[in-house]
């Protein structure tokens, strides 16, 4: 792979033709499968398409409480009165419907032979073993007709898609008891820096507390992925070597933070390179730009920068979609939403811009501050706003819009 061939006039990829060039790089990592039960299965990747062995619902059946007729036994007029011939509640199985009679029946319950509709019961009147229909039905009414939901042998679920609680409903209701899931993606992230400590322990003079490790940590959880390693690396060639050895033992993906700059104390291009190869990429795209893409012999790396806001929409607009292609997911990326601005941009920028904003009385409110390292600003918002590179913005203009929660998914 070579960034010349899509670098553009000012040597910086473009957000779009980076990712494009990061997904072809990769393939699905493990396309096996393992059966899990239906409680085990949500957030799994399906692994195989579904087919389902039976109509859902395999007979029709009442959609209300109220009785089972013939039409043909009414007439136009109400007050028809008929001697109720059986009681059908839902789980039993109904005789044909005798013809001039009626079939008390409840929601779920399978229609009889020889009837065409169900009146509900707020439009009969019970009498002593007959039913008064006060309000005549078409034929076909309150009826749910067999195959409605589900046709026998259709497609259900398709491969490479993450499980949601509908769809494992949506399997459960054509009896498949095991779903055939993709082994969980294994994830490695190393936060580097010799500034960092961990949460707990007392900063020193120049120290600061690790947030990307957890950040980091929560995003490849939360995108369905097993987190087997997480450390924090010193800013030398020798605990990068080794920490990229370790992680590239057990990970299918290795995500650093910091240290892919181009400074002295930037160690993870090196050390990459002295063990596999590596490109440095500058995107343009703000907050970001710097971004290494690697692999240490089978296992692919991505190195993001380390200024915690940087890392948060790398991640999203880049490792993201790699992580899912390595998944084997059917959808790598979302559609944004085209949402009305609420803020100003009037100084048009080199790079895409990426502003964390908020959705507000239906237009997009953006953070006052920025800067690749305001956290808060993550927090407070609800998604990125796309401003592209020459962009001059007014508010009530249009632009896209992606949410967390899509980004993220
Ligand atoms: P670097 O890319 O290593 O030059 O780091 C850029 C900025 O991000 C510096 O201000 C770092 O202190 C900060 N930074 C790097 N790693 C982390 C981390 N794990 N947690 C919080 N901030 C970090
Ligand atoms: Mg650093």
């Amino acid at each position: 792979m070579s960034t010349a061939a899509a670098a553009t006039g000012n040597g910086m990829l473009q957000v779009e033709e980076a990712r494009q060039t990061l997904l072809d790089a990769v393939a699905p990592r493990d396309t096996s499968s393992e059966p899990v039960s239906l409680d085990a299965a949500e957030g799994r990747i399906l692994a195989e398409d579904l087919t389902a062995t039976i109509a859902v619902p395999s007979w029709d059946n009442s959609a209300m409480d109220g009785y089972a007729v013939r039409t043909a036994d009414l007439s136009e007029d109400p007050g028809v009165e008929l001697p109720v011939s059986q009681y059908i509640p839902a789980g039993q199985a109904p005789k044909p419907l005798r013809s001039g009679t009626a079939a008390r029946i409840f929601t779920g319950a399978p229609v009889p032979e020889n009837a065409d509709a169900v009146i509900m019961q707020e439009n009969c009147t019970a009498l002593d073993g007959r039913v008064r229909i006060d309000k005549p039905v078409e034929a076909g009414a309150n009826i749910r007709a067999a195959g409605e939901d589900i046709r026998q042998g259709a497609t259900i679920l398709t491969a490479g898609r993450r499980l949601q609680p509908q769809d494992i409903a949506l399997a459960a209701s054509v009896g498949i008891p095991q779903l055939p899931v993709r082994r969980p993606l294994r994830i490695a992230v190393l936060a580097t820096g010799d500034e960092l400590v961990p949460p707990g322990e007392t900063l020193g003079a120049g120290q600061i507390h690790d947030s990307n490790g957890p950040l980091m940590a929560g995003l490849v959880r939360r995108i369905g992925c097993e987190l087997v390693h997480s450390c924090r690396v010193a800013d030398t060639s020798e605990a990068t070597r080794e920490a990229l050895n370790s992680a590239a033992a057990d990970a299918d993906l290795i995500l650093t933070s910091g240290g892919v700059s181009v400074g002295e104390e930037d160690h993870v291009k090196a050390a990459i390179e002295s063990l596999g190869s590596l490109e440095l990429w500058k995107i343009a795209v703000k907050p970001g730009k710097p971004l290494a893409f690697g692999h240490l012999g089978n296992t692919p790396l991505i190195g993001l920068p380390g200024n915690p806001v940087s890392l948060f929409v790398t991640f999203l607009l880049f490792a993201a979609p790699v992580i899912r292609r390595l998944q084997g997911r059917d959808t790598l990326f979302p559609k944004p939403a085209p949402v009305p601005a609420g803020f100003e941009c009037d100084k048009p920028g080199k790079r895409e811009e990426y502003l964390r904003v908020r959705l507000s009385k239906g237009r997009l409110e953006a953070f006052p501050k920025q800067g690749s390292g305001v956290l808060s600003s993550a927090v407070w918002a609800d998604g990125l706003a796309q401003v592209p590179a020459g962009a001059r913005i007014s508010p009530g203009d249009v632009v896209d819009f992606f949410s967390f929660s899509d980004l993220v998914f």
